[in-house]
């Protein structure tokens, strides 16, 4: 008999996490790698919400949790949603999980069953397609262009629903595109959908605060979409807490009930120290942040300016998150340094080998035309970094 399943021996590595081991491996043999592969902050937790887990192990904080996460937090979660998003969530509505991932993963493992469709605007996170096949379900990327932005419009979703369509997933501000869908686009999709009553959206608003044009918008803002939207969100990216693992959904009472029962049984809750330490992160103004934001927008401008310096690199303006996702098929059917670059993997592990800079493949995110570049890395190393780029491909 086969030792490991047919669901791992299927699923795809996480190509951020594997190309962040690689990195890593190649370090550690005295390469001087610079990572831009992996989308983390490069900063410290603040101050005040290191405190804050300090003194919840002082003060004794070390038991199981409530599984869907503490009343203090769900209630610093609704406090959050109203002040930020404009978005009044239940106590019973909201789920906090080990990271926005577990997030995701619960919310497939409760909604999807074998075959039901879920519509990925391309490119997407890395993680949204593999789990959605681990939990039997069938991803439909929907694709898009730099000339549109990376965005999805009406019509194309329109015409990539069918009677499997069970779910459509995207993130805004978008990883790895760093695209934002302002309210009137969200509307426009929302017209589409309120067609398909049977269609629930997953709006993943983790880089929400990571928006250098201002006005994030929520799809559960509109009401006739409350009822079928979930909403992710959680502190990894604006509070640089990656390690801390906490991500939390506001979401239909029914769903939210279901990703209870689910993580019941497979984690019994998140990190009881990290969980009292949001509840400070999630209570105080988001302003406390401001400076990283500040940082990340003159880094965007720094890499664009760097990167637009390059012949063969084609980039859009990301409007947030820290990532550029540059069209790179100039260098496609080239031989550089004797190599023969065939697709974006062949380049991004070029870049690798040759300038030692780690970047990801944007097959990983449905987009084989574009290489993902994190910009959570300090000017000096975006600066070497991109001669570097410069250096090899000239
Ligand atoms: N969604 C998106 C779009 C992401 O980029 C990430 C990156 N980690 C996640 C979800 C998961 O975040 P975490 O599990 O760290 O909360
Ligand atoms: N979300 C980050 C990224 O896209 C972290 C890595 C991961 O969770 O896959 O790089």
């Amino acid at each position: 008999m086969q030792l490991l399943s047919d669901r791992i021996l299927n699923m795809a590595t996480s190509a951020t996490l594997a190309m962040a081991a690689k990195a890593r491996e190649l370090r550690g043999e005295g390469k001087d790698i610079i990572g831009l592969s992996l989308g983390e902050p490069d900063f410290n937790t603040p101050d005040f919400i290191k405190e804050a887990a300090i003194q919840a192990i002082n003060d004794d904080y070390n038991s199981y949790t409530p599984v869907d996460g503490y009343v203090e937090l769900k209630e610093a979660i609704i406090t959050k949603f109203k002040r930020d998003n404009g978005l009044t969530y239940t106590l019973p509505q909201i789920v906090v999980s080990t990271g926005a991932k577990q997030c995701l993963a619960n919310i497939a493992a409760v909604m999807l069953n074998t075959g039901d469709e879920v519509l990925l605007p391309c490119p997407y996170w890395v993680s949204y397609a593999d789990i959605v096949k681990l939990n039997d379900g069938v991803p439909v990327e929907v694709k898009t262009s730099i000339d549109t932005d990376f965005k999805m419009t009406a019509t194309q979703l329109e015409a990539a629903i069918t009677p499997k369509t069970k779910m459509i997933w995207f993130s805004s501000p978008c990883n790895p595109s760093g695209s934002i869908y302002s309210k009137e686009e969200l509307r426009a999709l929302a017209d589409v959908l309120v067609k398909h009553p049977n269609i629930y959206v997953v709006s993943d608003e983790i880089y929400e605060h990571i928006n250098y044009v201002g006005g994030h918008a929520s799809m559960a803002q509109f009401e006739d979409m409350y009822d079928r939207t979930i909403t992710v969100n959680g502190v990894s990216k604006a509070f640089a807490m990656t390690g801390w693992r906490v991500g939390y959904i506001g979401a239909p009472e029914k769903i939210a009930r279901a990703c209870n029962k689910m993580q019941g049984q497979i984690t019994s809750g998140t990190n009881c120290i990290a969980q009292r330490a949001v509840i400070t992160a999630l209570n105080e103004s988001p302003s406390r942040v401001q400076y990283m934001i500040d940082e990340f927008k003159v880094r965007r401008d720094l890499i664009l300016d760097l990167l637009n310096d390059i012949e063969g690199f084609k980039t859009n303006t990301p409007e947030g998150a820290f990532y550029v996702f540059p069209n790179v098929t100039h260098f496609f059917g080239k031989t550089l340094r004797g190599k023969t670059i065939n697709n974006a993997t062949a380049f991004s592990l070029y870049l690798l080998e040759e300038a030692l800079v780690a970047t990801v493949t944007g097959e990983a995110f449905g987009n084989p035309d574009c290489i993902r570049i994190s910009y959570a890395a300090s000017q000096e190393q975006i600066i070497e970094a991109i001669k570097r780029i410069k250096e090899a491909v000239s």
